[in-house]
């Protein structure tokens, strides 16, 4: 039984104030008895998450880190110092990470190796562009950027990774992968996970990403190879993500 886990990306957004709205919002929450709920705000707004949440059931995410421990690396983040702030989970690989920030799947991997290091949660991205869904590749690609970072790790390593398929053309625009789309592709993702371990595939965590929102989380959820959300501009929105996590039970 894999447990679901919805988790907020807040990109380069967010207040003090918000951080406070949800850490009072989820200390007042019902959510579903089997879920886990993760946020992924700023760095800077890190530690003031950690306490505004601290009563509640919610983890902190990191939206990205840099691969070495230490050094001269201005305006980089290590994920030592992340661990220490309380962080469980990092992302590797957001499709704007890929594309504004010139990210390839080597660089995913050093990211997702140094979380690993640490004991951080890898969630790996994953995803096509327009153009290569347009041109069939949706598939090849997909495999490709899983397939590159699985294919170096230890089985054991394998077991701690997380992969969000999030197709680039559905992040922020309001655009929704339909749940037959997303579930065909995040089907083949598992599979292509059994080619290493049947049992690994079984327990992997698959998340959607992709204007995943109040309306259409449950749909999208109730999808036999959707075991949750990372969600974008939805959570930055303290009662739409809280309708996301209850629709995720
Ligand atoms: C994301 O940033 O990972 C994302 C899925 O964004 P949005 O929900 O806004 O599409």
């Amino acid at each position: 039984m894999r447990v679901p886990l919805i988790a907020g990306n807040w990109k380069m957004n967010g207040s003090a104030e918000l951080v406070d709205a949800f850490g009072r919002a989820f200390a007042d929450a019902q959510l579903p008895a089997s879920l886990d709920v993760a946020l992924f705000p700023p760095f800077p707004y890190l530690d003031a998450a950690r306490r505004a949440l601290a009563e509640t059931p919610v983890k902190l995410g990191a939206q990205t880190l840099n691969p070495l421990a230490s050094g001269a690396h201005t305006g980089e983040v290590s994920g030592g110092m992340l661990k220490e702030l309380g962080v469980e989970y990092a992302l590797a690989g957001h499709s704007e990470r890929r594309q504004l920030y010139r990210e390839d799947d080597e660089a995913v991997l050093d990211r997702l190796l140094a979380a690993l290091s640490v004991s951080l949660t890898p969630v790996l991205c994953v995803g096509e562009t327009l153009e290569e869904r347009d041109a069939n590749r949706t598939r090849d690609v997909v495999l490709r950027q899983v397939g590159y970072v699985m294919a170096r790790l230890e089985p054991v390593q394998r077991r701690q990774v997380i992969i969000a398929y999030e197709p680039v053309w559905a992040i922020g625009t309001g655009r929704t992968a339909t749940p037959e789309q997303a579930q065909e592709v995040m089907a083949a993702i598992r599979e292509y996970q059994a080619s290493f371990d049947r049992e690994l595939a079984d327990g992997l965590r698959l998340l959607y990403g992709g204007s995943m929102n109040a309306s259409n989380a449950a749909e999208l959820l109730s999808q036999p190879d959707i075991d949750g959300g990372l969600v974008g501009g939805a959570s930055l929105k303290v009662d739409d993500f809280l309708a996301i996590c209850q629709s995720a039970g």
